[in-house]
């Protein structure tokens, strides 16, 4: 029989040369939480009528609660899943040089709003929106928070009490969070859905424009598609109207390329530059979906509207952090120089050819010494091209229980996730990074030899 009276005491542990050595590295607090919780622990297995653990269990125990409690929560994880902007694996992994510039930003001080020629103050939206002026040749620019918050702060700063018109076609929610309709309420404004659900023609608009209203909206449906007995006028038809009746025309994009998809094999997803063109007042879409580059919201468009978003309160509540700014602009100056297409991950990811897709899931499959290659698709996911997909060539896994070992695959480090289909667990080499290729293929040697 062990009693309590066994278990050592709290300070003759902390004395020992492991604790000491927990202690220097997880702080004296976090190591006698941990003590004293093992300690708990221990007192409940020996009350339990259990012998008493040993001065190395406890330890042990304790260091097994000091790294799990301090593990960083968010993780790496190698996306094999074959869909390139997937909102819950953090959509786009950023280019090198973006990285490079958050590093930079983030170490010291910055001139985020200092004008280095005057040594006056500058301001922070200077840095993205002399890039984006020049890419695009809108007059003016401003970047927020992300794209929910750029919808809400031009509601807010233009239509607030006023109505929005905009077709039912494009009432979209998107990822549970951000509905249309729900954004417009917060704004203030009053939405003004017109034309039917797979119809709306331009004297829809005429009509409800005459009933009065402060601007004239299209959201990019981005994540459905209306087929069938559909129509909606062309875009420039419906901008011209509004501008007739002297209202500004409202473009959120959603996933906002700069480049045409459809030299990528790829549907023709609108482009900002075809926006702007089609005289679009104010165009709005996300920095970490088609763009390539951190989560943002970005705000292009006509000077004296741009600068009624600047003034409003909203903007200062949802403004772009430096950090941001600094990867935002090292993305934007890849389209730039015309170099994005090899530089921005994203699109590296959809300009990947079969052939080479197809190698790599056959070095895996050489590797592992099992499992088949075979022809499947990528998707382009964050909303962005619905039903659109590439072809690729994925590593097959025929396993067993496919449910515990994608488990195993999530909990191992780094994390995988997968994806299955009929049975099977499908490894994508588009959406897993090339350097990652040697951890995915030892992961799956040790998960496959223990089964
Ligand atoms: C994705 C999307 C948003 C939200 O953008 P976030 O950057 O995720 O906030 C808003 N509108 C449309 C049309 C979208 O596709």
């Amino acid at each position: 029989m062990t009693s309590l009276n066994d278990l050592p005491s709290v300070e003759q542990l902390m004395q020992t040369a492991r604790l000491r050595e927990l202690t220097a590295l997880f702080g004296r607090t976090l190591t006698l939480n941990a003590l004293r919780l093992a300690l708990n622990e221990g007192r409940v297995t020996v009350r339990a009528g259990d012998s008493s653990p040993s001065r190395e269990q406890l330890s042990a125990r304790a260091e097994f609660l000091l790294n799990e409690w301090t593990r960083p929560s968010l993780q790496p994880v190698i996306n094999a899943t074959g869909v390139i902007l997937h909102t819950n694996l953090g959509r786009a992994p950023l280019s090198h040089a973006a990285i490079q510039a958050m590093q930079s930003a983030a170490l010291g001080y910055s001139n985020l709003e200092y004008d280095l020629t005057s040594g006056k103050r500058g301001s922070r939206s200077e840095h993205a929106e002399s890039l984006l002026q020049k890419l695009t040749g809108a007059e003016a620019a401003l970047v927020v928070n992300n794209n929910a918050a750029a919808v809400l702060l031009i509601l807010s700063a233009l239509a607030k009490g006023k109505r929005v018109v905009i077709s039912r076609t494009q009432l979209v929610e998107i990822g549970g969070s951000f509905r249309v309709p729900d954004v417009m309420k917060q704004s203030g404004a009053k939405l003004a859905e017109i034309g039917a659900t797979n119809k709306v023609h331009l004297r829809d608009y005429d009509e409800a424009i005459k009933e009065g209203a402060a601007l004239v909206m299209r959201a990019h449906r981005s994540n459905f598609k209306i087929i069938g007995f559909t129509e909606e006028p062309e875009l420039k038809k419906v901008i011209d109207l509004a501008h007739k009746h002297n209202l500004p025309f409202i473009d959120d994009l959603g996933s906002g390329t700069l480049l045409d998809t459809a030299q990528y094999g790829l549907g023709h997803e609108p482009t900002v530059q075809e926006s702007l063109a089609a005289g679009a007042d104010i165009v709005c879409f996300s920095g970490d979906k088609l763009l390539g580059g951190p989560q943002a919201g970005i705000i292009l468009g006509r000077a004296e509207l741009i600068t009624k978003l600047k003034k409003h309160p909203l903007a200062r509540a949802v403004r772009a952090d430096k950090l941001c700014l600094a990867a935002l602009s090292a993305t934007l100056l890849h389209y730039l120089k015309d170099e994005a297409p090899r530089e921005v991950p994203v699109w590296q990811m959809i300009s990947m050819e079969a052939g080479p897709l197809k190698a790599r899931a056959e070095a895996w499959r050489a590797a592992l010494a099992q499992g088949s290659v075979v022809e499947s698709e990528s998707t382009i996911g964050g909303g962005s091209l619905p039903e659109e997909s590439l072809p690729t060539f994925v590593l097959s896994l025929k396993i067993k229980s496919p449910d515990k070992f994608l488990k195993q695959l999530r909990e191992s480090n780094p994390a995988i996730v997968a994806r299955t289909e009929n049975d099977k667990i499908l490894f994508d080499p588009r959406t897993v990074l090339l350097e990652q290729d040697q951890f995915l293929v030892s992961i799956l040697c040790s998960l496959l030899s223990s089964l």
